[in-house]
C-alpha cells in the first residue's frame, strides 16, 4: 500500500525571544499546522511526562517536583555547571521529541504545510535534514534581551548566558531560505506573513503534484 505523501515541512527558527511563537500564531491563523517542539518537551517533561521516569532515574529526586514534572530551574543549574549531565539530558529528550514532532507532522493531511517550530534548528542536522525550507525570525540582539528579560523576569546577565549558548545571528542568516525580520510592531508582520504563506501553499502543491507524479511512474 502506498503510504501517504510526505507534507511539506518549512522548519522555523530564531534566537530566544525573536519572536518565533508569535510568528507561528499568526502561520496557524492562516492555516498552517504548527508543531511546536518546544511544547511537546514542556509535555514530555510536565507531570506524568513521558520522559520523567528517566530524567529521575538519570538525575535522582532532586530534578523532580512533588506533582512529578520537572524542577526547571533545578535542571537547569545542573545542566549549566556541567556538560555531560546536559548531554545525558539531551540524550533522553531528544529522540522523544523527534518521534513525537513526526507523529504530529503526519497527522495534518488537512493543513496546506507544516510548521516545525524548532528552537535550535540550525544547530541541529537532523532536524534541518527534516525541512525543505527554512524560515528564521530575526532582530537584534537588544531587542531579544529586552523581549526575554520582560517575559520571563531573568536579568540581562542571565539571557545573555542564554544567547551565548545559541546560534549566532549570522549563522542563523546563513540557513535561511527565508527571513522575517521582527523588530517593529507585530501587525507589521502581516503582509510579510500573508506572501510566505502564499509561496508555501504554492510549494507545498507542486510537491503534492510531484508525489503523484512519482506514484503514477511506479504503478
Ligand atoms: P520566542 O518564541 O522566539 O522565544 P516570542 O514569540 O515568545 O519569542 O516573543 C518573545 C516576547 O516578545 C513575547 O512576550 C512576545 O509577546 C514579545 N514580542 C514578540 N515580537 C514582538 C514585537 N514585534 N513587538 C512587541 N513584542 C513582541
Amino acid at each position: 500500500m502506498a503510504s501517504a505523501p510526505s507534507p511539506f515541512v518549512v522548519g522555523l527558527t530564531g534566537g530566544i525571544g525573536s519572536g518565533k511563537s508569535a510568528v507561528a500564531e499568526r502561520f496557524a491563523a492562516r492555516g498552517a499546522a504548527v508543531v511546536d517542539t518546544d511544547a511537546i518537551a514542556h509535555a514530555l517533561t510536565g507531570p506524568g511526562g513521558a520522559a520523567m521516569a528517566a530524567i529521575g532515574a538519570a538525575f535522582g529526586s532532586g530534578v523532580v517536583r512533588a506533582d512529578g514534572a520537572l524542577d526547571r530551574p533545578a535542571m537547569r543549574r545542573l545542566a549549566f555547571a556541567d556538560p555531560a549531565a546536559r548531554q545525558r539530558l539531551e540524550a533522553i529528550l531528544h529522540p522523544l521529541i523527534r518521534a513525537e514532532s513526526d507523529r504530529q507532522a503526519k497527522t495534518t493531511a488537512d493543513h496546506p504545510y507544516v510548521l516545525l517550530v524548532v528552537p535550535l534548528l540550525v544547530e541541529s542536522g537532523t532536524y534541518r535534514e527534516r525541512c525543505q525550507r527554512i524560515l528564521v525570525v530575526d532582530c537584534p540582539e537588544a531587542v531579544q534581551i529586552a523581549r526575554v528579560m520582560a517575559r520571563n523576569g531573568l536579568a540581562e546577565a542571565e539571557v545573555r548566558a542564554i544567547l551565548a549558548a545559541q546560534a549566532s545571528r549570522a549563522e542563523r542568516l546563513a540557513a535561511a531560505d527565508d527571513v522575517i525580520v521582527n523588530d517593529g510592531a507585530l501587525e507589521a508582520l502581516e503582509p510579510r506573513i500573508d506572501a510566505l504563506d502564499r509561496d508555501y501553499r504554492r510549494l507545498a502543491a507542486a510537491l503534492a503534484g510531484d508525489n503523484r507524479g512519482r506514484l503514477h511512474g511506479t504503478c
